[in-house]
């Protein structure tokens, strides 16, 4: 066979990495942003009963319309909202993207840093991405922004709110106005909701281009893989068509569905990485060479000399976060920590200490 990988994939494919996923091993993996709480041992036992209900023989609902309702209620979606579901907001993501491939001159606008996924698709799919430095707080620049609207005319906007990998949440009424002067779509994608408790879900039908996409993971449910969009009917039934069939299997319908009837336990959670993330970002913060950013999420991005250094004498001690600084730009010298239990959080900050060169 002659044909070459070079030859058959498009630039831009061979010019991308895979998202790669570092290999935790055995450390305290404080790297993806998930909940650190296994579930008790008593919805374990509800949940295994509920999912006999279960037939693997048989394809799941595709409207998944039980869970559907389920999020509905744990969302407060409004009733004439329509919501598309799937496997995981990535998949969501390559989902409305999708529906540009092919579109000659159609652009996507986010800020940047931001959430690598909305590049990454776009450039799978060779669709147009222009990306808008924020500011050097990580707030949005509001100027740049309309700047760049007016000059591309986007198709779409992707705002996460609040912001991976930065933390911070952007100013609700700039995130207004952008929705105001976009002449497509807006998605405000909420994934970190929980850590946040605000959300663009009130305004839906008071905007015509705005859609809200949120995600189960780091609810707690990561394992699931449930993401789903919200936003007016004529556009999400377009998307519909879009989406594979039977894109959410039946474990997971199931599973999310029984853990939305359990909502306390999760909210029981969260509630403490909140707390948590408090006492992660005083002691941060209270460490010379440390530059720590305030977080709505359920993760700290924080800045340090030798990040690098840094990062891999975490490693070396069995502490694996997420390493920024090969980013450049606004994250140079920047480190992620996603916020575990307590005893996660304390072993982090050890061995943070002796990486920086404190003694104890
Ligand atoms: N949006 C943002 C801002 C994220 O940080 C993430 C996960 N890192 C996602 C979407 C995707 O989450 P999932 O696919 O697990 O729903």
């Amino acid at each position: 066979m002659s044909l070459k990988p070079q030859d058959f994939f498009r630039p831009e494919i061979l010019k991308a990495t895979a998202y790669s996923v570092a290999a935790a091993e055995g450390r305290i993996k404080l790297d993806a942003m998930e909940n650190p709480y296994p579930w008790p041992e008593s919805l374990v036992e509800g949940w295994l009963n509920y999912l006999s209900q279960a037939r693997p023989n048989r394809y799941p609902d595709p409207e998944a319309s039980a869970l559907k309702a389920a999020l509905r209620r744990y969302a407060n979606l409004p009733k004439d909202a329509e919501v598309l579901l799937g496997n995981g907001s990535d998949e969501i993501i390559q989902i409305v993207l999708l529906a540009l491939a092919g579109h000659p001159g159609a652009t996507v606008l986010a800020p940047e840093p931001s959430f690598v996924m909305y590049r990454q698709v776009a450039q799978w799919l060779g669709v147009n991405f222009v990306g808008v430095p924020l500011n050097r707080d990580f707030s949005l620049d509001l100027d740049a922004m309309l700047a760049n609207i007016a000059r591309h005319r986007p198709k779409i906007v992707f705002l996460a709110y609040p912001n991976n990998p930065t933390g911070n949440l952007f100013d609700a009424s700039a995130v207004l106005t952008l929705i105001e002067r976009t002449p497509g779509l807006v998605i405000v994608d909420e994934a970190y909701a929980p850590f946040a408790q605000v959300s663009f879900t009130d305004r839906l039908g008071q905007f015509p281009n705005l859609l809200v996409m949120q995600t189960l993971s780091k609810l707690g449910l990561a394992g699931l893989r449930l993401g789903f969009l919200a936003g007016p009917r004529e556009w999400l039934e377009q998307f519909n068509k879009l989406r594979l069939p039977y894109n959410i299997n039946v474990l997971t319908q199931l599973s999310a569905e029984f853990a939305l009837t359990h909502l306390e336990v999760f909210q029981q959670q969260t509630a403490r990485i909140r707390a948590e993330r408090a006492a992660l970002f005083t002691e941060l913060a209270s460490l010379p060479q440390v530059q720590a950013f305030p977080s709505a999420a359920n993760f700290i991005l924080f800045r340090v000399k030798e990040a690098d250094r840094v990062f891999n004498g975490l490693k070396s001690q069995g502490v694996l976060i997420k390493n920024l600084n090969p980013q450049g730009g606004l994250l140079q010298g920047c480190l992620r920590v996603t916020v575990g239990t307590p005893a996660e959080n304390q072993a982090f900050l050890r061995a943070l200490r002796a990486a920086l060169g404190f003694a104890g």
